[in-house]
């Protein structure tokens, strides 16, 4: 599966001075106070330097909020006039990415429904080619490596080489404690095929709940993921996407304060050969509740008939 990627290093293009990259902001950007507010609040985390809001908000079902559209493009500026954060959004078709550009975002980011559809990747990088802005390749929603990589792929062949891979969870269908089971086994082959280039780690869409959070990002930090991106809002109770899993300024910078950073091992193989294993116990532990449950369901099935 292996081709050559060109990618430029993350520390030359990107003043990251510790280890993890925080980025850290809204799921979206909703009213102008509601962002500078959020901003605010986790520019004073000395580790967060990127500003992250959702401005065009791909939803399952319509009539949910979609964003607020270009306008608050603006009050991002604003944000970045006033705290000196860098900014990124999510772009989903070529008017994101040109709307995006014209107003200056520092880095775009493609989301898990755009990076399944090889045409919405390619017209995407066909719009960006050119203007040689750092771009982040969320995973795609079902767990296949090759459309991950065939993303970035052509990205890269359009001349981007500032890519940031986002490792975000994929769709289970069975039960699971976590919205999108992280399957560490593939981010790990991603970076076990391209050690040059940069994984973060989504926490917030994995775990589809606060509590789950700060053990996600420290099994990140423990597989040697190079940062995080983490959805907060000044008042999660209120917000309108995405409200269960976003935690406020303070609670970041709390579970920030408790993570334990560990120098690269350099293991990957070992890392990844446990994952794998890991992965497959907990699969197979998944199929056994399961049966068990068809199980006692049938029994009963059974009384009842007696
Ligand atoms: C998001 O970051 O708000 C988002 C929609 O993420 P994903 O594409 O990972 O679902
Ligand atoms: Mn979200």
């Amino acid at each position: 599966m292996t081709s050559t990627l060109n990618i430029a290093p993350l520390e030359e293009w990107l003043a990251v001075s510790e280890k993890p990259l925080v980025i850290a902001g809204p799921c979206s950007a909703e009213t102008e106070k509601q962002v500078m507010e959020t901003a605010f609040g986790v520019a004073a985390i000395p580790q967060v330097k990127i500003f992250r809001a959702g401005i065009w908000k791909p939803r399952t079902r319509p009539g949910d909020f979609e964003g607020v559209g270009t306008p608050g493009l603006k009050w991002l500026q604003k944000a970045r006039e006033q705290t000196g954060l860098l900014l990124t959004v999510e772009v989903a078709n070529p008017m994101h990415v040109r709307e995006a550009i014209d107003h200056g975002i520092d880095l775009l980011w493609i989301g898990a429904r755009t990076v399944v559809n090889p045409f919405s990747v390619q017209e995407i990088a066909e719009a960006m080619a050119g203007h040689d802005i750092p771009v982040m390749v969320k995973n795609p929603l079902n767990p296949d490596l090759k459309s991950w990589l065939g993303a970035i792929e052509r990205l890269n062949s359009m001349g981007l080489n500032k890519i940031i891979a986002v490792h975000r969870g994929f769709s289970f269908f069975n039960r699971s404690p976590y919205r999108n089971a992280p399957m560490w086994e593939i981010p790990l082959e991603l970076k076990r095929l391209y050690p040059n280039l940069p994984i973060l780690v989504d926490p917030s869409h994995i775990c589809g709940n606060r509590e789950l959070i700060p053990g996600t990002i420290q099994k990140a930090l423990d597989l040697e993921m190079c940062g995080l991106m983490v959805e907060t809002h000044i008042n999660p109770g209120d917000a309108l996407t995405d409200k269960n899993q976003q935690v406020t300024p303070a609670q970041l910078q709390d579970i920030l304060s408790k993570l334990i950073v560990k120098r690269d091992s350099g293991n990957m193989q070992f890392s990844l050969k446990l994952e794998e294993l890991q992965s497959e116990i907990d699969k197979l532990d998944e199929e056994l509740l399961d049966i068990l449950e068809r199980r006692k369901k049938v029994e009963e099935e059974i009384k009842s008939m007696k």
